[in-house]
């Protein structure tokens, strides 16, 4: 039926048409509006235009999803968007993206996606490598960060109760603790809740001053829930928080959770990125010593969503905490691992050819170029803002710069009026963060695109929101 497969000229002018559109996209980005504003009403009204009884064209369907797009989403592809760790993609990866979907390898079995295995084992070697780990490392591509600090979990309740795999809960006969920095990330505490062990079992670990997790504060937590009958399964330790970047002190955090017997895991959601970099790499040692690591491509190895990855050095461990056969899924092959057998996922997509391709044509140095460049962009705005009468808040290496105003140090109400200001006008992005307990404005660079011009018209809309 042709809706399901047009002629093949029907479909070159039609990928010829979305190629144009995609170019524009990119070629449009410095002046879009950053944060269009739509309400919901507005938005379901437009979809009421939709009626599955009546088919649309493709061109006019394709035309129909793009407006809809620019007008209703935060273009997180603008050079001026300072947010969240989303980046504008490259080039190549949404090429990978496209070619993904058109060959739809299904990675659940090794047989079944020979070439898409290898290429996403490769990168995950390739990474744990750049991490310290030997050639005993395993791993594998995640929806997300989320998606692979809740499989440090799983393997970390695996190794601590062998009963578990069996009896489940019912096997844990002693209360099992997970602890994080109070500047981690809150999906701990779903991956917590789902896991079964609770949100009550996670130990925010007080920060010090430069709000990085207090070492001795974790030691006397691990020490007071051993006395008290506890088990200690999990420490993480957050390699770039998501507020402020802040790098826990890896090597020591690794020795707490050593004494303990605890899994240790590095959450280097965004900023793991850094191993690509032999200048930015320094500031993640320690981070060998982990059991494994969270790093999210789909952050500053600007990567369209989704793409996680969970790396490990313990093959054997996760192949035990997600070995599972059946007689409807083809029988491995020798010296390969089955996806679906060492991940939480079973059919998957192929997450890991966008970044395949970009490694590839760009190479490590493009990356380590690019990560260096964005690392310059935030030491520019630091010292624009500091010449503008800003507080620089944090202290990090990696391109995310919190702030506030000196004058006003504790008024949020006052910081989030300048970032709604920024917002409103529509020429950037910014957002508001809290920092053990005061307001903060929060940048960070994640766009490619983001120049030194972009970097002043940001200190300039703040310097017009503050007056
Ligand atoms: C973003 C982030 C996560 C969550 O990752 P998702 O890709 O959003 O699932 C976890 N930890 C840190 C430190 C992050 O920055």
């Amino acid at each position: 039926m042709t809706w399901l497969e047009p002629s093949s000229d029907e479909q070159r002018r039609t990928l010829a048409r979305v190629s144009e559109l995609v170019v524009s996209h990119a070629e449009a980005a410095r002046s879009l509006t950053v944060a269009p504003s739509i309400t919901a009403d507005e938005l379901r009204a437009r979809l009421d235009q939709v009626d599955p009884e009546q088919p649309w064209s493709a061109d006019e369907a394709i035309d129909w999803c793009v407006d809809l797009l620019t007008e209703a989403t935060v273009h997180t592809t603008s050079p001026t968007y300072f947010g969240l760790f989303n980046p504008t993609p490259t080039f190549m990866a949404i090429i990978g993206d496209l070619l993904a979907a058109a060959f739809n390898p299904q990675l659940a079995v090794w047989s079944h996606a020979p070439a898409a295995a290898e290429m996403e084992m490769w990168l995950v070697r390739y990474l744990a490598r750049r991490i310290g780990f030997d050639d005993r490392s395993a791993g594998s591509f995640t929806s997300g960060g989320a998606e692979a600090n809740a499989t440090a979990l799983h393997l970390a309740l695996t190794r601590a109760f062998p009963a578990l795999s069996e009896e489940g809960l019912r096997a844990v006969d002693i209360d099992p603790v997970v602890y994080a920095s109070a500047e981690s990330h809150h999906a701990w505490l779903k991956i917590a809740h789902v896991c079964g062990i609770g949100r009550g079992a996670l130990r925010f670990v007080p920060v010090e001053d430069d709000l990085q997790m207090s070492v001795p504060a974790l030691r006397e937590m691990l020490d007071r829930d051993r006395r008290r009958g506890r088990r200690p399964v999990l420490v993480v330790a957050t390699a770039g928080t998501t507020s402020a970047g802040i790098i826990d002190p890896l090597a020591e955090v690794a020795g707490a959770a050593r004494d303990h017997e605890a899994f240790f895991h590095v959450d280097a959601a965004w900023a793991g990125a850094a191993v690509l970099s032999d200048r930015l790499r320094t500031h993640l040692d320690g981070i060998d010593q982990a059991d494994s690591v969270t790093i999210d491509a789909h952050k500053w190895l600007s990567m369209p969503m989704g793409a996680g990855m969970f790396i490990t050095r313990h093959r054997d461990l996760l192949l035990e905490t997600y070995r599972v056969s059946t007689t409807y899924m083809p029988s491995p092959v020798d010296a390969t691992i089955d996806p679906y057998t060492s991940s939480n996922q079973w059919s998957r997509r192929f997450i890991g050819l966008k970044l395949f391709l970009t490694l590839m044509t760009a190479g490590r140095s493009g990356y380590s170029d690019q990560l260096e460049h964005d690392t310059r962009m935030a030491d520019l705005l630091r010292h624009a803002l500091t010449a503008d009468r800003w507080q620089i808040l944090n202290r990090t290496p990696f391109p995310t710069v919190c702030f506030s105003d000196p004058d006003k140090p504790d008024d949020a109400d006052y910081h989030q009026r300048i970032v709604d200001r920024v917002v409103a006008s529509g020429r950037a992005w910014i957002s508001i963060t809290n920092l053990a307990g005061r307001p903060a404005i929060r940048a960070c660079i994640t766009s490619h695109r983001t120049t030194a011009d972009d970097i002043e018209t940001l200190v300039r809309l703040l310097h017009d929101a503050r007056r």
